[in-house]
């Protein structure tokens, strides 16, 4: 008999601004699925660009979730603190030569692309495949793509393939001065909590290629039994402002409110296209959510 593996989700937010409807439902999303499996949900902020984040944003962020009685299970994992075992992980990935040193300039790929149109992903063209040129010095560690296109079955978006080659070309997952690519540090942490279901916005869907790739890379011990399997993912509808935007720190979006928690679920709930909750406190509206939450995962399935 094959045993499940038990669920493991999770809520990843970047701290790089106080957290908003859109992450609200993001969170909500992803903690009433783990809570409708039985499962663990774990946080990890995601603070790996140091530039970008702020311990302020953090904080705000944990308040927000306990107001609205989103509790994860055990301790925060915080991704500044783990740059060793990210270094680590990409010593491995250089033992099975998958990743080699890149010297190209944005300029330069910039200048490869410049008959795509704006908006339109740039590809490397893996000029430094092969070796870098002369007397040139590396800029960045790249991922060499796999020959086969990725393929992955959505919860809700169904069956997906993404050629890597074509979309992308081989990505980078260290910078020269040192920056964290997301698409190492999201994988190596999923992987170190076990994570089995994914649920996120659908602004990342089309990062779930480069890191189903990069969890495939990672795998492959000795023992055949050990390797994992990426986790499932559902990409779930992002908020979209009045103007049609999504909803994200670069388009302004607002704190979560912070005088009425039920009504904040509310506003999220809504969102999915659902009904009004009566409820007073956020621990009573989650208990009653979570059944509701069960029906619309299975009303959301692709056929
Ligand atoms: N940190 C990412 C964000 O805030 C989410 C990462 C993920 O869920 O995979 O957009």
């Amino acid at each position: 008999m094959q045993v499940q593996a038990p669920y493991i989700g999770r809520f990843a937010p970047s701290p790089t601004g106080p957290l908003h409807l859109g992450s609200l439902a993001t969170a909500l999303g992803s903690f009433l699925d783990a809570k409708v499996h039985r499962g663990q949900w774990l946080l990890r902020i995601e603070d790996i660009d140091e530039g970008r984040s702020d311990s302020a944003s953090a904080e705000h962020i944990l308040h927000t979730l306990k107001r609205h009685g989103l509790q994860w299970q055990g301790e925060v994992w915080v991704q500044s603190q783990r740059h060793t075992v990210y270094q680590a992980t990409l010593t491995q990935l250089q033992d099975k030569n998958l990743i080699y040193p890149c010297a190209c300039t944005r300029k330069e790929i910039d200048q490869i692309n410049a008959h795509r149109a704006p908006g339109e992903n740039r590809i490397y063209p893996g000029t430094c495949r092969n070796g870098m040129p002369e007397g040139r010095e590396a800029r960045a560690i790249r991922f060499r793509c796999p020959v086969e296109p990725i393929e992955w079955r959505d919860h809700r978006l169904g069956a997906l393939k993404d050629d890597l080659n074509v979309s992308s070309g081989d990505f980078v997952l260290k910078r020269g001065d040192g920056f964290w690519a997301y698409h190492l540090v999201v994988v190596v942490d999923d992987l170190a909590s076990k994570v089995t279901h994914i649920v996120r916005g659908e602004d990342l869907t089309d990062t779930t290629a480069r890191q189903i790739a990069v969890w495939k890379a990672l795998q492959g011990g000795l023992d055949p039994q050990a390797v994992v399997p990426p986790p499932a993912y559902w990409h779930l509808p992002v908020i979209l402002a009045a103007d049609g935007q999504k909803l994200s720190k670069q388009t302004g979006a607002l704190a979560v409110p912070e005088h009425d928690p039920v009504l904040n679920l509310d506003t999220v709930w809504r969102h999915f296209g659902l009904d009004k909750i009566k409820a007073t406190a956020a621990s009573q509206w989650l208990e009653l959510a979570a059944p509701v939450w069960a029906n619309y995962r299975a009303a959301q399935a692709a056929r």
